[in-house]
């Protein structure tokens, strides 16, 4: 179960600038956006993601997303998304196995794009099945722990 701590909360979504919504699931807060269905996870909630992908944070991404990614409406940022926290840019990073190109900052943490943490989350749990698969177990590696190492 996934708990709401905050409704419009101070940050804005780097994809249609509405107010994030604070959300706990497993012990760490993550900013959902409920317009676009994306999610923002701090650097330290990441490391914690990486040992382990959280089995509520993917039920909370796969129902923001649902619906929602597939057609951006007016008025979304399509590129050089800012971060949430720091209003710098997000570096976007593409990992080949899961489809997707998240943004990330390196000094406070990761977009996800509605339905992309489920895609991660995904080629994650095949790289780890040692599933023969297109990626990189070692680009999430990297991504998890190298680039969100503070
Ligand atoms: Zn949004
Ligand atoms: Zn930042």
């Amino acid at each position: 179960m996934a708990y709401r701590t905050s409704a419009g909360g101070q940050y804005g979504c780097p994809r249609c600038l509405r107010n994030l919504t604070s959300y706990l699931v497993g012990g760490f807060e993550v900013d959902a956006c409920l317009t676009c269905g994306g999610l923002f996870i701090d650097n330290a909630a990441s490391q914690e993601l990486v040992r382990a992908f959280d089995r509520e944070l993917v039920v909370l991404a796969t129902t923001l997303g649902f619906g929602k990614g597939e057609a951006l409406g007016p008025g979304v940022v399509l590129r050089n998304l800012s971060c949430p926290r720091c209003s710098a840019g997000l570096h976007p990073v593409t990992l080949p196995s899961a489809a997707v190109e998240i943004d990330v900052c390196a000094y406070d943490g990761t977009w996800f794009d509605a339905n992309e943490l489920p895609k991660v989350a995904r080629a994650y749990r095949r790289a780890r099945e040692g599933r023969p698969t297109d990626m990189a177990k070692d680009t999430l590696g990297e991504i998890f722990e190298g680039r969100f190492r503070g």
